[in-house]
Order: C-alpha cells, then structure tokens, then sequence
C-alpha cells in the first residue's frame, strides 16, 4: 500500500438514546465502535456491510461532518479530532464527501454554476471570469457540457446530478474523496458509467477514495483494498482480490455467498444467516457476531469463548486481517 494520507484508529460514535420527561439517558447506540482503517494516496478502500452495520456513520464521524465520541483521525498527518471548527473547514478543501442522494445535496435555488462557484469562492480559488472558467472545466471533465452551468438540478438526471456533485467536490481539489453510497440511487445502467467516471478521475488526478456501499459488486469494480463492518466494527481486511476470492471472516463469507457470479465454476452455495442484524443499541456481547455464526455454532466449545470475548483484528495473512476467534 502506498503511503497512508488518512489514518483511522479506535473511531467511536455513540448515540444517546433518551427516554422520559426528562430526556434521561438510558442507553447508548453503538453505531461505530472502534473501527480503524488506513487510505492511502491514489487508492480506493471499499468500506462494505449491511445497512445500519455503522459505514455511513464511520465516514461522516471522519470528516466530522457528525463529532466522534472517540478515536483519532488524521489526514496528512495532522489530527483532525481536535481541530478548531475554523481549521476543520479550511481542511475540508483537501478532504470531501459526494453524498448517495445527489438531489436532497445539491441546492434547488442555485444554478450548477452558481453552486460550483461558491465552493470555489469559499475556498479562495477563483472569481468572477476566472472561475466561470473553472466551471466550464470541471463540467467537461465529469461528462457534461460547459452550458449546464446556467440550469438549476432538478432539470438533471439522477445520473447528471451525480456528475454535478462530484464536479463540486473536484472544484477544491481534494486529495481524499469520501463517497457515501454514490450510485446506490441510480439505474444499474447508470451506475457503471458514475464508476467508470469515478475510475477515470482517480487515474487522472490520484484521488484516493474511501468508498462506502452495501453493493459488493460495485465495491469489486472500483476498490483496490476492502474493509467489512459488522454491527459498528470493521471485521475483515484486505487487498480485493485476497478478499473475494477468500474471504476469512464468516460474515464476510456470507455476503459474498449473495453476489451474483456470472461465471458457473465460480459460483457458491449461498449462506443464509439466521435472523436479523442486532440492534447497535443492544450488540450481542463477545463476537457480536455470534448470534448467527454458523461456525461457532458447530463447536460449543467455541460458542462459549465467541459469547464472551471479542475477537480483535488480527493478521492472518500478509495484508489480510480477520476478527475472529476460528478463521
Ligand atoms: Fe463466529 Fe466466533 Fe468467529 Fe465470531 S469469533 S465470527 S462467533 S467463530
């Protein structure tokens, strides 16, 4: 891996759950619990779980866009957890976020040029002809033509209005992209064209990108390293094709077990879990997975150890880390 620009170590969020007239708290949602992960320059690490497992928590809590309880973060070094709110929005430049709902991100009451224009104006980048200029340039360089910049987003596609995000994102030239769910609200059709363009500008500009998504095929196409989370914690690790082609952590095994595979000799026996997804806010103890580890369930010696101790991180291989007690 190159160089890590983003260190991630022992990130907490927790949420207070209030009950009473009094808004007493009773009770904390664990929505990430001591995740840590490393992106390196120019490298896409797919952050991968079920919904409600913590990813689009973990990311936001990075670019405290939501304060984490917890942890450290530092990007080029410099830890962002205890920036000054004057700091944190100067450094937003090297770091941005493109959102899964390009439309609910993008404000109806500003043109295209307007909105791109004020990220540049924030940031100090360019003005006036200068920075119609600019607008012109980054609409061409994400597929659109320099003339949207006078049209307003509801007279895009899902498709172009994912465009326009990332174009506003590129307007500060950030170093490290998070993209929370970027194609998850658009035609399948569509979505190779977003990650076909997203591939592009990470070749052209060594982006680095943390990559949230639920769709583990869409995480294969564009991710060079894959981290999974279950129930607020990162539970496997590794470069992608280590992963896909031998997933170590039972959970994992199951997701993957659900991925279409074109390719017959390829092809699995899918592995359906018992049950839901634990509430974060009553995680099961030890391995929170263990309600439903089909592994631990064929040894009871083991299920004693899984309901008590939390597996951690461990390397099982080089690159290639696993929580869990049997793997
Ligand atoms: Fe299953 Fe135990 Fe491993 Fe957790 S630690 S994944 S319960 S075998």
């Amino acid at each position: 891996m190159s160089a890590a620009l983003l260190e991630v170590r022992d990130l907490r969020k927790h949420f207070p759950v209030r009950r009473g007239l009094f808004s007493r708290v009773v009770g904390q949602v664990r929505a990430v619990d001591g995740v840590s992960l490393d992106v390196g320059a120019g490298e896409t690490l797919g952050l991968v779980g079920e919904s409600g497992c913590g990813k689009t928590t973990a990311g936001r809590a990075i670019l405290r866009l939501i304060e984490p309880t917890s942890g450290s973060v530092r990007f080029e070094g410099t830890e962002l957890t205890t920036l000054a709110p004057r700091e944190m929005r100067a450094l937003r430049r090297r770091i941005q976020i493109v959102f899964q709902d390009p439309y609910s991100s993008l404000n109806p009451r500003l043109t295209v040029g307007s909105m791109i224009g004020e990220a540049l104006a924030i940031h100090r980048i360019a003005r006036g002809a200068a920075a119609r200029a600019r607008v012109a340039e980054l609409l061409l360089s994400v597929g659109l033509a320099p003339d949207h910049a006078g049209r307003y987003a509801h007279e895009f596609s899902g498709g172009q209005r994912q465009r326009i995000g990332i174009a506003r994102a590129l307007a500060v030239e950030p170093r490290l992209i998070v993209l929370d769910e970027p194609v998850s609200a658009l035609d399948v059709s569509i979505q190779a064209q977003i990650v076909n363009l997203l591939q592009e500008l990470q070749q052209r500009l060594g982006l680095a990108y943390l990559f949230v998504a639920h769709d583990l095929a869409v995480v294969e196409h564009i991710s060079d390293r894959v981290a999974v989370m279950y129930l607020g914690r990162i539970v496997e690790t590794a470069g992608r094709d280590a992963i896909y082609a031998g997933p170590l952590h039972p959970y994992t095994q199951s997701l993957l077990s659900a991925v279409p595979v074109a390719d017959p000799a390829r092809r699995k026996p899918r592995i359906v879990l018992p049950g839901e997804a634990p509430s974060p806010a009553h995680p099961p103890g030890g391995c929170h997975f263990h309600p439903r580890c089909f592994l631990a369930q064929r040894s009871g010696v083991a299920m004693a150890r899984c309901r008590t101790e939390a597996p951690q991180l461990r390397e099982a291989a080089p690159g290639h880390q696993v929580a869990c007690h049997l793997a």
